[in-house]
């Protein structure tokens, strides 16, 4: 099939399956509510982030797209928005780095009034490289949990120039998104990319947030024998009450078949695990960029590297026990697979729709800081999955909210 069909092919199948997003933007729609508005969006390019780019655009916006990771986009859907949609599309898969940087700063050159972001690169440019156009960003959104953590970090030093809707951390996005997305998706991006068995082998979870919640669940559901490494002891009480082993990682890199990390932190695969890893053992990355396992350091102990399937990467030790590295370390998810399912990105797509809608109005009366969701976005959005559902649920009595609502009552 021709690619640009088949990219088409790709939108129109999501746009079919994506009635949250419709469904909450048809007002915005309606009223042309976006209309002034000029946003770039850096995200993972394939075709349900090109239906949030076309609805912002049937909405009013003027929309330019490129990717949030070099190695993310979905070419026949870039294509098809280029050449079926005339959207302004800088992703391409496959970009070097300079590449990658340079599609940023031309989705930059529009001088937009607002920014949607994935991960934080484009916002870390807009305040160093690109301060020209910094003054005229109204608001942004960030997508995803280390986004905020960096965005954070910028508020506390008083760094932040525009305001920021933090969409992960609405409960309609992380609750569902970063646990069931991730879960399944990421499950996927590995069969898809090894199209090895999972039942009775040792997957080792490293991080166990709502990401690594997620793939440990699904993994102990295609009967795999779940391992879970932590540094936070909350969570470590958490997944042993799930019922998974909790070990530290250098024990249990001696004994996994995968080990999947999932911490937006550096470095948490390295020389120490690699020293005793398992022959054969799988290497996975569903946490942030290319940075959570070590590829300095399996270059450095590694004899020989070469690469054996497609995103399929085979490091072999000098006493010749194999480790294969999936997908260059980066989000094995979107670069062996689609990503999160559609009814996932629906849904956090109606929520960042949704933010941009509020950021066109009220950005420039709102503070340069993190904004959390408004409650009754997540509501909104969560009452309109329900409806897409056919699910429908009870509401308290006037008496019931009474008794809730007073400390007189007593018992
Ligand atoms: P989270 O903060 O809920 O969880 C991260 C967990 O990792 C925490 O429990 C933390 O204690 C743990 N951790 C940190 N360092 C560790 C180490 N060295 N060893 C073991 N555990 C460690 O975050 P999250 O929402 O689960 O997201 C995790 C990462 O995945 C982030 O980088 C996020 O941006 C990314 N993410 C990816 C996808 C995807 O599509 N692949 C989807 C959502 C989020
Ligand atoms: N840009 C960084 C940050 C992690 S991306 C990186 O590339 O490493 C994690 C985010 O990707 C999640 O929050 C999720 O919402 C988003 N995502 C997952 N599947 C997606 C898909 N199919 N399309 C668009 N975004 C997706």
């Amino acid at each position: 099939m021709d690619p640009v069909e088949r990219g088409v092919l790709r939108i129109g199948w999501a746009q079919d399956h994506m009635s949250v997003l419709r469904e909450a933007t048809r007002d915005l729609v309606e009223g042309q509510a976006l209309k002034g508005a000029r946003v770039s969006m850096a995200m993972h390019l394939e075709a349900k982030t090109a239906v949030l780019a076309l609805r912002l655009r049937e909405a009013g916006a003027q929309v330019v797209v490129s990717s949030c990771n070099p190695l993310t986009t979905d070419d026949t859907v870039a294509e098809a928005l280029r050449e079926k949609f005339e959207l302004v599309c800088y992703a391409r898969r496959g970009q070097t780095r300079e590449e990658y940087y340079e599609a940023l700063h031309k989705i930059l050159d529009v001088e937009p009034t607002l920014v949607m972001d994935d991960g934080g690169d484009l916002t870390r440019l807009l305040h160093t490289e690109r301060k020209d156009v910094v003054e005229d960003v109204e608001g942004g959104t960030e997508e995803t949990t280390t986004g905020v953590v960096r965005l954070r970090a910028m508020e506390r030093e008083g760094a932040l120039r525009f305001p920021v809707v933090d969409v992960n951390d609405a409960q309609m996005k992380f609750l569902f998104d970063n646990r069931y997305g991730t879960g399944q998706s990421t499950l996927d991006g590995i069969m898809s990319a090894t199209n090895l068995l999972l039942a009775g082998k040792v997957v080792t979870v490293v991080g166990y947030g709502w990401v690594g919640r997620g793939i440990a669940l699904r993994a102990r559901g295609m009967g795999s024998r779940v391992t879970v490494t932590e540094v936070d002891a909350v969570k470590a009480v958490e997944a042993r009450m799930d019922g998974f082993e909790v070990m530290p990682l250098r024990d249990a890199a001696a004994r996994s078949d995968f080990i999947i990390t999932a911490t937006g932190v550096t470095d948490v695969v390295r020389e120490d695990h690699l020293r005793v890893l398992k022959d054969g053992c799988v290497l996975a990355n569903a946490g942030h960029f290319d940075v959570e396992i070590s590829k300095a350091d399996l270059e450095k102990l590694a004899a020989s590297r070469r690469l054996v399937r497609e995103h399929v990467e085979e490091y072999r030790f000098t006493d010749g026990r194999k480790a294969y590295l999936l997908g260059e370390g980066r989000l094995i998810n979107l670069v062996a697979g689609q990503g999160h399912p559609v009814e996932i990105m629906d849904t956090s797509f109606a929520l960042q729709a949704l933010a941009v809608d509020l950021l066109h109005r009220e950005g420039a009366n709102m503070e340069a800081r993190v904004h959390p969701v408004p409650p009754e976005i997540d509501e909104r959005v969560a009452r309109i999955r329900l409806e897409t559902l056919g699910v429908s649920i009870d509401a308290l009595t006037e008496d019931q909210r009474r008794y809730v609502d007073s400390w007189k009552a007593g018992t």
